[in-house]
């Protein structure tokens, strides 16, 4: 035999070899996965994975293999287990696509689901759209977007902003789509991410997406939605590589005052990125309770990526809007993987967006946190049960009754033309429900419909 076809012989062997190990992997994982979902047990089983991470552990020091690649590749099983036991879930997007299914068909639904405004965007927008032909924007440009909208954004013009350097920011497809990026280019297979929930379910869909290990830290009702340090602490080994924050938070509307300290602290101990999505800025129920990261850079702290959008503040969620802001070298890196993917933002809408800085949206926070007060008002009075939100714009509820499923009553609740978000799609929170604070005639409608449902099942 000649050496090369010694050479491709060996090659071949190694092929097969690692196919048959690719084989086992997915077996395993798809049985982890369906051994889970038939005990109804949760996606994650962070003390069950504990207890792995340390088995692995040991035997990666016994066999003198590298720990940090042992425990990666472990997460790589792990994400295979929760990737076949996540699918069927129920999600406020599963919802709501029935519910437009039915509206298709002729019913009339009320939409307490949605996670959007329900008020049109600033009359500056219409301007803006009728304009910009003219104005010749409409080329191909920059991955990181306009100049002057990055400006504008760069000077602070949008909210409270701590002014900073266009340098630091770049315009994306929504903030959905900014949290992409800084997962997916910041990150790699087998790295760590920590999520605290319950938690908008993107940033573990992302994570998973990209083979990183999702370390989920619970909250409850009881301690008002704040984790402990305790908690933070225990979920960070050395794969761990970033900590998502999102305040005010989807679903809970929670914002945190000392407790941000602690999380930016412990992140900069350990090296870590923090997510810091704040896409709900302005919708502060409580402004007082309100901190931004940005004030954190002040402090040196300098692996902070925040995602903003117009989506909510200026509700232009169909408009596809938002941006990061990051240092630049976290930004060079993001813009990269933005310029494969979709060469620049559609150069209109960010000339639509730039116009839409000129509007005063104060009214907005206005509108929401008077629709809030309303639906607390009401939840009260029926008997859910509930933290109060400090902002964003929802509700995340539960009701007094002992195993209450709340997958089945939003379904039941949709043949009732109602629509909710079942808060399993928030993480492990099977007996709680997200509502959104639409315009009050139409609350009252909705809320009156779930009373009566839930009255009518459960005594
Ligand atoms: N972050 C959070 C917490 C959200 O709730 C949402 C949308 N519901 C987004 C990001 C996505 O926003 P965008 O429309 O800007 O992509």
């Amino acid at each position: 035999m000649s050496d090369i076809e010694e050479h491709r012989k060996k090659i071949e062997e190694i092929t097969l070899e690692m196919i048959k190990l690719l084989k086992t992997r997915t077996d395993i994982a798809k049985q982890i996965g369906d051994a889970k979902a038939n005990l109804g047990m949760t996606v994650t089983d962070e003390e069950r994975e504990d207890e792995l991470r340390k088995q692995v552990t040991k035997l990666s020091k016994e066999i003198n293999l590298d720990q940090s690649t042992a425990l990666k590749f472990l997460n790589l099983l792990l994400n295979e287990s929760v990737k076949v036991q996540s699918d069927g879930k129920q999600t406020h997007l599963s919802i709501f696509l029935k519910a437009k299914a039915l509206e298709e068909e002729g019913k009339k639904i009320i939409h307490l689901e949605v996670g959007e405004p329900d008020f049109k965007p600033p009359k500056e927008v219409k301007t803006a759209l009728a304009e910009v032909y003219d104005k010749g924007y409409g080329k191909y440009g920059s991955p990181k977007g306009i100049i002057e909208l990055r400006k504008a954004l760069a000077a602070g013009k949008n909210t409270s902003n701590v002014p900073t350097s266009e340098e630091n920011i770049m315009i994306c497809p929504g903030a959905r789509f900014g949290v992409y990026l800084a997962i997916t280019t910041l990150l790699n297979p087998g790295d760590e991410i920590i999520v605290i929930e319950p938690a908008w379910p993107a940033y573990k869909d992302c994570a998973l997406n990209a083979g990183v290990k999702v370390r989920t830290i619970k909250t409850t009702l009881e301690t008002e939605w704040e984790p402990s340090y305790e908690q933070i602490n225990n979920a960070i080994n050395e794969n761990t590589k970033m900590i998502v924050a999102n305040y005010p938070n989807n679903p809970t509307g929670k914002m945190f005052g000392k407790m941000f300290d602690k999380i930016i602290n412990t992140a900069e101990e350990h090296d870590l990125y923090v997510l810091s999505d704040e896409i709900y800025e302005e919708y502060d129920r409580r402004p007082d309770k309100y901190l931004s990261t940005r004030s954190f850079w002040d402090l040196q702290y300098e692996k902070t990526i925040i995602t903003k959008s117009f989506s909510k503040s200026h509700a232009m969620t169909g408009y596809r809007i938002g941006y990061v802001i990051a240092e630049p070298s976290i930004i060079e890196k993001m813009s990269k993987l933005q310029a494969l993917s979709l060469t620049n933002v559609s150069e209109p809408i960010q000339y639509v967006a730039l116009q839409a800085l000129e509007a005063d949206v104060s009214g907005n926070t206005e509108i929401i946190n008077s629709r809030l007060e309303a639906l607390i008002k009401i939840a009260k009075d029926i008997g859910l049960e509930f933290v109060e939100p400090d902002g964003a714009m929802y509700l995340f509820a539960k009701t007094k009754y002992k195993n209450f499923d709340a997958t089945k009553f939003s379904e039941k609740l949709l043949e009732h033309g109602v629509a909710i978000a079942p808060g399993e799609g928030f993480g492990d929170y099977k007996e709680f429900f997200r509502i959104t604070a639409i315009d009050e005639i139409r609350l009252k409608e909705g809320m009156t419909i779930l009373d009566s449902v839930l009255k009518e099942s459960y005594e």
